[in-house]
């Protein structure tokens, strides 16, 4: 056979004239470690680089004089898994990335600054016979040398230092062993253990008729080799075990499978819950592992040493040969969508990666995505739906509370009479409660406190932006704006402003009013060490506290039996925000929240407070119906045209000089103008095109301009949209502005 004698090497170095591949001779005596995946070192100009092998060809495509040979060859197997390197082809096309910004996703840091394996001594008993006699003899004059032998007769090899620790025996007691030829010391590596708690195995339930049928839904995917399904269960209907009997079914035909988490500090029960199924077959995968575990997980994956990773959403790239099934726990949260470079969505690179290794992806959900649904209503996944608890157990009663009633009799607290009688009544009877406070858009909008009127823009469906710079309110979807009302100007009240409060006030209101309930605050101040999340809720769970009062981060995955109150304060605040999903967010974290509440054998009650509660989103979410509000809001968004129904591309430019930005946006609007003129395609695909400031318009000193462009849906405009946004980075690169360009966002802000 004919030896491909060229190979085309992508170099780490982030810069667009080199986001090509390079090709390079492969000299005899590398010639049999050269293969696709492989890291290499490279001659480039006068210096030496890291690269990948993208691909091996016949002929060079430039003359051979050029060409130069490979320098090292890096690591003994390829780092990149055979899969990741269509992935990487399609990352680049999908998200308008560079190779090397896909390939790093694949590669833990540790890697590529070589830190190298931490490693230990192990003593080993050689293979003697008559032992006993042997240690017989040896302890008449050396004890510690007998005792060594003797702990390595019962566990046959220990680590040096453990074997001295033990024995009390000295080194030359080694050293003297060593050279009579009774032991051998060998070099193993050692792994720093990122989840070093102590399980107690789990064994699967009887499963209900519900989770039968989704497993065998699932199971037959897995036979099959493909399939995507989308899995919306309620909480507490048992969506975790059917992931490990999906797992399970996996691992018996001898694939491999990730396992995918919102953020793992947040979800540490379903890491514990797979770990003590699964135990060693497990590894964890999250980038708030340290350099070195992060690392050493790597390895053990990429060894084929473990069966199942479980991590946020960098695990999508982990090193598996075998992949046969991809779980996305918690489907709809944001948190699976990177906001650096790539701005890939984990769905989508999970969806791609399942084609390409013939696996079946699971999504797994209360409250899918309103485009994940829609996809499962048109076919694209299988729809798996369960509506029942766990023994049937009812779905906790949700209470809306009308906090402009609270305030006509008189109440300005944060706390309504309804939750005050609530958290008294479970305080009295050893029960526990968690309070959410919502804080995502706060502080952003501007309502009445009376009326709960909120001011929108009059040409969009979305609340004006306060913007303290200008005391004004503005539209950053068509750039409307108007004064600071002083009046509302619905009621003519004066309660008209834009508020917040955090979690420290509540706090101490909930002190005041209970002096003597045990409080525990979990927020971005209580969180920031390593490990916090877990020790919090941890007390939580041992009933250390009686109330749990938090942000966002208490509303996720926690399954507390003695919990029968859940409050949330300011229900509706995320509704005020100037984002497309306010409704959706809300209605999925009033639902999330109260799946929290009655997991035990108590029922649960939940108690929402809000200023308007007459709001789809909190209605629908109070009567636990889905389809409902999806049905509802998807009408909206087909109004308006909002995804799942428009592609957004947006251009968000930050730099020092502000001017510079507003003429930079200006410019590229003028260009989209023109190369949408002479497009027809583009011209009948496009909804709209505009350049204004950020809502944000300034972090860290730096102004935020954003230019935002909406394309339909359809197939054909999917082309239009991804030329266009192909050139427009073409166009638009620049090395002093700062120019971020994502598809689909999330967040507008
Ligand atoms: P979800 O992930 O949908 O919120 P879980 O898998 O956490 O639901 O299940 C809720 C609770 O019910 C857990 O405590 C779980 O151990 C338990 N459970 C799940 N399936 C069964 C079953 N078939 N029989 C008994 N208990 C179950
Ligand atoms: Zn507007
Ligand atoms: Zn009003």
């Amino acid at each position: 056979m004919e030896k491909r004698k060229y190979a085309g090497v992508v170099v780490d170095q982030t810069h667009p004239s080199l986001d090509k591949l390079f090709h390079y001779g492969i000299p005899d005596n590398l010639a049999k470690h050269i293969q696709l995946g492989v890291r290499v070192q490279v001659p480039f100009g006068h210096r030496n680089l890291q690269g990948y092998i993208l691909s091996l060809d016949e002929e060079p495509d430039v003359s051979m004089e050029k060409i130069r040979p490979i320098k090292k060859v890096l690591d003994p197997s390829p780092a990149l898994v055979p899969s990741a390197i269509p992935l990487i082809y399609w990352m680049r096309n999908e998200y308008h990335c560079m190779f090397i910004e896909a390939i790093r996703c694949f590669i833990p840091p540790g890697l590529r600054l070589n830190i190298g394996e931490k490693t230990q001594k192990i003593v080993v008993l050689e293979e003697v016979d008559y032992i006993d006699e042997w240690i017989r003899a040896v302890e008449r004059y050396s004890p510690g040398m007998a005792a060594i032998l003797r702990t390595l007769e019962q566990n046959e090899s220990m680590p040096y230092n453990e074997l001295l620790d033990r024995t009390g025996a000295s080194e030359s007691s080694i050293q003297s062993l060593l050279k009579r030829g009774y032991i051998r010391i060998e070099v193993e590596e050692t792994y720093r253990d990122p989840w070093p708690v102590n399980l107690t195995p789990t064994r699967p339930p009887e499963f209900t008729r519900e989770q039968a049928a989704a497993s065998q839904v699932i199971g037959k995917c897995i036979r099959q080799q493909k399939g995507k399904v989308l899995l919306r269960g309620v909480t507490g209907s048992g969506k975790t075990e059917i992931y490990m009997k999906a797992a399970e079914d996996a691992l018996s035909r001898g694939r491999q499978v990730i396992v995918l988490v919102p953020e793992i500090s947040l979800t540490p029960q379903t890491v514990s819950r797979f770990k003590g199924r699964f135990g060693d077959q497990v590894a964890i995968l999250h980038s708030r592992l340290s350099l070195g575990e992060r690392y050493d997980e790597w390895r053990r994956i990429r060894r084929n040493d473990v069966q199942i990773v479980v991590g946020a959403r960098s695990a999508v790239f982990a090193p598996l040969e075998r992949l046969g099934l991809v779980i996305i726990d918690e489907a709809h949260e944001d948190s699976y969508k990177s906001e650096v470079r790539p701005r890939y969505h984990t769905r989508d690179v999970a969806a791609k990666r399942c084609e390409l290794d013939g696996a079946v992806l699971v999504l797994g959900s209360a409250t899918p995505s309103l485009e994940d649904y829609d996809k499962a209503i048109k076919g694209e996944y299988q729809l798996v739906e369960i509506d029942t608890r766990i023994d049937n157990q009812a779905m906790p009663q949700v209470e809306i509370i009308d906090m402009r009633r609270e305030l006509a009799m008189g109440n300005r607290s944060m706390i309504s009479n309804e939750l005050y009688r609530g958290l008294k009544h479970i305080l009295s009877h050893g029960e526990q409660a968690i309070l959410l406070i919502n804080r995502r858009g706060y502080a952003h909008f501007v309502s009445c406190r009376s009326c709960g009127h909120v001011i929108k823009c009059r040409n969009c469906d979305v609340s004006l932006t306060y913007h303290i710079r200008d005391l004004a309110l503005k539209c950053h979807y068509c750039g409307y704006r108007e004064g600071y009302p002083k009046v509302c100007p619905v009621c003519g009240s004066k309660y008209i402003k834009h508020f917040g409060s955090g979690t420290q006030r509540i706090e101490e209101e909930l002190c005041n009013l209970f002096p003597f309930a045990r409080l525990l605050r979990m927020d971005m101040d209580t969180t920031g060490r390593k490990g916090a999340h877990y020790r919090i809720l941890d007390a939580f769970h041992r009933q250390e506290y009686d109330i749990l009062l938090g942000t966002q981060m208490v509303a996720k995955g926690l399954d507390f039996p003695n919990v029968t109150l859940v409050g949330v304060l300011a229900a509706d605040s995320a509704l005020y925000l100037p984002d497309y999903r306010s409704s959706e967010k809300t209605f999925q974290l009033i639902t999330q929240v109260a799946g929290r509440a009655g997991r035990g054998s108590k029922s649960g009650r939940v108690i929402v407070q809000s200023y308007q509660p007459e709001h789809y989103a909190l209605q629908y979410a109070s009567n636990h119906d889905y389809k409902g509000f999806f049905h509802r809001e998807v009408q909206i968004r087909r109004q308006f045209g909002y995804p799942p129904y428009s592609h957004i591309i947006r251009v968000l430019v930050t730099g020092e000089e502000e001017k510079k930005l507003k003429q930079f946006s200006e410019t590229m609007v003028e260009w989209l103008g023109k190369r949408i003129a002479d497009d027809r395609l583009l011209k009948e695909g496009l909804l709209d095109v505009g350049a204004y400031p950020a809502p944000i318009e300034k972090i860290k000193n730096k102004y935020r301009w954003q230019v935002l462009i909406r394309v339909q849906t359809d197939k054909l405009y999917r082309m239009a949209y991804h030329r266009l946004s192909e050139e427009l980075n073409r166009e638009f690169y620049s090395d002093n502005l700062n120019i971020a360009l994502d598809f689909n966002p999330l967040s507008l802000v």
